[in-house]
């Protein structure tokens, strides 16, 4: 007999369980208990530990429900007995305990123990009816540890806990099949899936629980790291056109290059030549430090598969961003970049920009050079994926920013070469910590461009509380004009265009957030800025109007530029050493390490101010300090992953929608790790996962459907 779900649950349970993910029997027995009670001697009502959680047997003597008198819904007043002393138990909007509880009935609550009114009562308790007839619930049970299950809106925990027992004895074989090949079970003294589960919610002991956690991470683990070395298996076997040099673009590149490549930009870009040098498809990921020098590193990249008679692409997230790489390329490239594909000298390179905004003539008219071969390198949006655009022999495609493109997209862009799919580098802003990369890039070969170009940088950070020091705000601003005065530039961000008040929730106090608009007249407005001239840049402005600021920031007709962060990314200003961060703590370490990273990037000393209106004492100082504390982009990715949810790694990437949730990547680094040996050893003998049909399902189970990999077996 098979078991379902709809056998256990009617609909309006089946919508509340759908809203906690569950939407089969599988997802049901992987819904674990949140904590357990272990209960030792039952507490009796006259000696409950005010604030901890306590268990307890009594007997019901009165139910009473009532509707609340300040507030909507009903109250459940449950008065129970232990023979000794008596305690009213409350429940909020449980009417149907009215049914449940009936005077006489032993049962056993489990909750933290509160105080109302004088009296210690339970909050919200679970509870279990002792009497009612079920052969799971023994007087053994006591003794064991108690599951706590996440709530679920309208199902009790009691008939929740019950349903799964009951399908942890009926369900189908199928479901107990192991997703973790035995052999890798055993090596790893883990569980069977069968006892794991039955350890999970019908728990015997701690420790064979605790033995269960472990084996749930390893599964997910499994399922991570050979869905990855599946993928890079494949790209293994995708052909590719082998970029064989020809011209000498990128040698002159290097001749006219006003620096000296750094060690790593050496290093890698013979990592990627010799990549594009193969006959299957480079896949790599480049990352390094804000100002490591990756655009260069992309650009001879690119000049490799122009010398070989072959187009490339530059992949931006935003028309902003593909702009300001093209304004990078064609600085770097100087005089070597031809102005039109009709002007071109013989070892120029002719690079366009395309991008949704531009004139459909325009447009088309580089649609066709771009399918005639007349373009080398062509730098764009979105745009670049769409149909209309084709290109004569695309070698190499760039993609900047891993986080905002998906498989998808790649994939899509690679449909744009025919037989041979073109080589891909994939360009990260900012460092990745190597546990991130193993575990969200690892289908990638990775890069790294490990130090800063000759120097590095000279910036001083300071953290400033108004809250503390309201004067000191006076003070950055004497700075900034004496930064002024030496010819030297200053942006000045917050976090939105227009100000807004905000109530806090908690302290009911209503707070004023600057925005840059308003931020703009008050410097006009403050007497140390008098001989400044303050120019505003945001997103909403006309982009002619941006670039008509920017300029004028670059040449130093505007001092200080207040800004959003559309200035975060690109945009090189030498003469910028001043960097002011308004409400800093409304801004990630990510992002405020790479607002520092706009100044001092010609070697001048440069300073950066993060400014908060909350006191030195709140917890976001603590995130600043860090960022005061380190200029390496290296160290803050490691801090910033250590210190947010373990969530939020696997959820900022292409793992989004995935139902990972016992894997921690940073505390789970060994285990991701060790899994990957075992992924590559079952990838190398089966690819295809025919021999375990279980795995393959739990890969299709818990990653997000827009990248499951493994083809069910139809
Ligand atoms: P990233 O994109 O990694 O943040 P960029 O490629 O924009 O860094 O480089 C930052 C700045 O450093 C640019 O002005 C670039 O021309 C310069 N640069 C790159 N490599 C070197 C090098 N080896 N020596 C000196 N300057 C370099
Ligand atoms: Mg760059």
């Amino acid at each position: 007999m098979s078991a379902r779900l709809d056998d256990y649950f009617t609909a309006r349970d089946r919508g509340a369980l759908k809203k906690r993910g569950i939407t089969s029997v599988a997802d049901l027995f992987r819904f674990f208990p949140r904590r357990f009670l272990i209960p030792g001697e039952k507490t009796p009502l006259g000696g409950l530990p005010l604030g901890e959680t306590a268990i307890l047997q009594a007997e019901v003597i009165s139910v009473d429900t009532r509707r609340m008198q300040k507030r909507r819904g009903t109250i459940t007043d449950v008065v129970v007995h232990d023979g000794r002393q008596s305690m009213k138990i409350a429940f909020f909007n449980q009417r149907w305990l009215d049914n449940k509880l009936v005077p006489g009935l032993t049962v056993v609550f489990a909750g933290k123990v509160e105080e109302y009114r004088g009296q210690l009562t339970l909050n919200s308790p679970t509870w279990l009816n002792r009497d009612e007839h079920d052969e799971k619930w023994t007087p053994e049970d006591l003794n064991s540890p108690f599951p706590v299950y996440p709530r679920v809106k309208g199902i009790a925990q009691t008939r929740l806990w019950k349903a799964v027992k009951v399908l942890l004895d009926v369900a189908d074989p199928e479901e107990f099949e192991d997703p973790i090949p035995a052999t890798m079970r055993e090596h790893l003294d883990l569980p069977d899936l069968r006892t794991a589960l039955n350890d999970m919610h019908r728990p015997r002991s701690a420790e064979a629980t605790n033995r269960a956690k472990q084996r749930w991470k390893w599964e997910e683990a499994l399922a991570l790291q050979t869905e990855l070395v599946s993928r890079k298996a494949d790209y293994a076997q995708l052909e590719a056109t082998p970029l064989l040099k020809v011209g000498d673009r990128c040698e002159r590149f290097d001749r006219d290059l006003p620096f000296a490549l750094t060690p790593s930009q050496v290093t890698v870009g013979e990592e990627i030549a010799h990549d594009l040098g193969q006959n299957t498809a480079m896949h790599r990921l480049l990352h390094g430090d804000v100002g490591s020098g990756k655009t260069v590193v992309a650009l001879r990249a690119m000049l490799k598969a122009v010398d070989s008679d072959s187009q490339a692409a530059m992949l931006a997230p935003t028309e902003v961003l593909a702009s300001q790489h093209f304004d990078s390329i064609e600085r770097l490239l100087g005089d070597q970049m031809a102005l039109s594909p009709l002007l071109s000298g013989d070892d120029q390179v002719r690079v366009a920009l395309l991008t949704g905004s531009m004139p459909a003539r325009e447009r088309k008219q580089l649609a066709l050079d771009l399918a005639t071969g007349q373009i080398d390198i062509v730098v764009g949006t979105h745009a670049l994926m769409s149909d209309s655009t084709m290109f004569d022999e695309l070698g190499l495609i760039v993609v900047d920013e891993q986080h905002r493109f998906g498989v998808e997209q790649r994939e899509a862009l690679r449909a744009k070469a025919g037989t041979r799919v073109p080589h891909t580098l994939v360009m990260s802003a900012t460092p990745i910590p190597r546990t991130v990369a193993m575990t969200v890039f690892a289908d990638l070969d990775v890069s790294t461009l490990k130090e800063m170009p000759a120097g590095g940088k000279d910036i001083t950070t300071h953290t400033v509380s108004l809250a503390d020091h309201p004067q000191w705000l006076g003070r950055v601003h004497e700075l900034l004009a004496q930064t002024a005065d030496r010819g030297e530039g200053g942006f000045v961000v917050a976090p939105r265009i227009e100000s807004s008040d905000v109530e806090d929730p908690e302290t009911e106090k209503v707070e004023h957030r600057i925005g840059v608009e308003e931020l703009k007249e008050k410097m006009e407005n403050a007497e140390e800025l008098s001989s400044l001239t303050i120019g505003l840049l945001h997103g909403k402005m006309p982009t002619a109007e941006k670039d008509r600021i920017m300029k004028d920031f670059v040449t130093g007709a505007i001092d200080a530029l207040v800004a959003t962060t559309v200035i975060e990314v690109g945009v090189d200003v030498p003469r910028a050493t001043m960097m002011i961060i308004h409400e800093a703590e409304r801004f990630g370490i990510a992002q405020l390490h790479q607002l520092r990273g706009r100044v001092g990037r010609d070697g001048r000393p440069a300073s950066c101010f993060l400014i908060s209106n909350r006191p030195e004492t709140d917890e976001s100082f603590d995130r600043l300090r860090a960022v005061a504390g380190t200029l390496d982009g290296f160290e803050l990715a490691e801090y910033d992953l250590d210190n947010r949810g373990e969530g939020d790694v696997l959820g900022a990437s292409q793992w989004g929608g995935s139902s990972l949730h016992h894997l921690a990547i940073l505390r789970d680094a060994a285990i991701v790790e060790a899994a990957r040996e075992y992924a590559e050893k079952i990838i190398a003998v089966d690819p295809g996962l025919r021999s375990l049909p279980a795995l393959r399902r739990f890969i299709n189970r818990v990653l997000p459907a827009e990248s499951a990999h493994f083809i069910e077996a139809s």
